[in-house]
């Protein structure tokens, strides 16, 4: 039997009266529980058994189990305990880099796992962006073509970590050693490198969420990242010059943005296409939120570098609330919140098995 037949065969035997909301204790759980709780959900955090502390002192977990590791979720006996417990787990960045591929996980997921699977390779993401016709950086296929300013990356979630900037294939060589002295990447990472154009721009991460009951897009939150490289601004360029600074892009929060209202077409068109062709990539194509990351350029053109096709962190600015969500609700709405209102919703309707995978 196919894992999504054995999915949908674990919610038949749930009781859709005691559903609970279940995740990994991290990233943007205190969104998500309390998204749940506000829509009257039970509630269980799958935690680090250091990281308890933090869950037992905001309350919205009703109920929480210490792990050792993330990667325990998919110990049978974990997976048993939620499904006894009907649970639907939502996912977030911590699934993508502390557990990679789902198919051993036999708990309803919210959402579609199968694209969650194309930000751990960025080829077949690019893919789906040229599909969709959005407008992306340049691609080096390999370092020797270096031209101009580039940005390497690495596959998956990894926050920006060990991000680096060059302009030529020697500068690289150098680069991935002073990375590596730095621990900041490891072999691994730098098997399957991308070395994008540097888009010299303002960032810009536009949190989607697609609604299968409502068919619709929905614009919830709107955030930029406050990066480890930002700090490179507060030092005169004079005083640059004199150290061998190496900014690195790792996340270290988030700001909230409220664009200029003539940019949101941009956005809207390039969801609206980056969910059509996500219907044709892995049927049934964009449930739940997702995250198309992107730069303006210095004409205002919309750049897509990133697509999350997930919850990201960033949607943590716009809790109670942001200026789009409250526009479009007219309520607090965030996107914990509007994951746990979805999911109220295809109970009541009795479309659970069009959210779930
Ligand atoms: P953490 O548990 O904080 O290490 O986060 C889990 C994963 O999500 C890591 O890969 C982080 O890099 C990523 N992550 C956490 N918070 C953010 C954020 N605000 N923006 C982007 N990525 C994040
Ligand atoms: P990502 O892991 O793809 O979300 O990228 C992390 C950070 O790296 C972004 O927030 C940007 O600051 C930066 N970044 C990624 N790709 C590019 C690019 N092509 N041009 C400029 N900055 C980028």
């Amino acid at each position: 039997m196919r894992l999504r037949e054995r999915i949908l065969r674990v919610l038949d035997s749930y009781d859709h009266k005691k559903i609970r909301i279940a995740t990994l204790g991290s990233h943007s759980a205190l969104n998500i529980l309390r998204g749940a709780k506000d829509e009257g959900f039970e509630t269980i955090c799958l935690c680090k058994s250091e990281d308890a502390v933090i869950y037992r002192n905001f309350g919205v977990a009703d109920n929480i189990v210490e792990l050792e590791s993330f990667s325990d979720l998919l110990k049978e006996e974990v997976q048993s305990f939620l499904r006894e417990k009907n649970a639907i787990l939502i996912p977030h960045g911590s699934f993508n880099a502390y557990i990679g591929k789902l198919d051993k996980l036999e708990v309803p997921i919210f959402g579609n796992r199968m694209l969650m699977e194309y930000e751990m390779d960025r080829e077949k993401q690019r893919e789906w962006f040229l599909r969709a016709g959005v407008r992306v950086p340049k691609v080096f296929r390999s370092p020797e073509e270096i031209e101009g300013l580039c940005i390497v990356k690495y596959q998956g979630a990894k926050g920006g970590r060990g991000y680096f900037l060059v302009s030529s294939y020697n500068e690289f060589r150098e680069k991935v050693e002073k990375m590596i002295g730095m621990g900041l990447v490891n072999e691994d990472d730098l098997k399957k490198v991308e070395i994008q154009e540097y888009v010299l721009g303002a960032n810009v991460y536009f949190s989607f969420f697609y609604s299968p009951v409502n068919e619709r897009i929905e614009l919830i939150s709107v955030d930029r990242r406050y990066e480890h490289a930002d700090a490179l601004g507060r030092i005169p360029a004079k005083e640059q010059l004199k150290i061998d600074i190496e900014p690195t892009y790792t996340v270290i929060g988030n700001f909230p943005i409220v664009l200029r209202e003539s940019l949101l077409r941009q956005a809207f068109e390039a969801a609206e296409r980056i969910v059509e062709v996500s219907k044709e990539i892995a049927y049934p194509g964009m449930v739940g939120p997702f995250c198309v990351e992107t730069i303006f350029n210095e004409r205002a053109e919309m750049v897509v570098f990133e697509i999350s096709a997930r919850i990201v962190a960033g949607t943590n600015v716009g809790i109670p609330n942001s200026p789009y969500s409250y526009i479009l609700f007219g309520e607090n709405m965030y996107m914990g919140r509007r994951i746990a209102r979805e999911l109220r919703i295809a109970i009541e309707k009795d479309m659970l098995g069009e959210v779930v995978y």
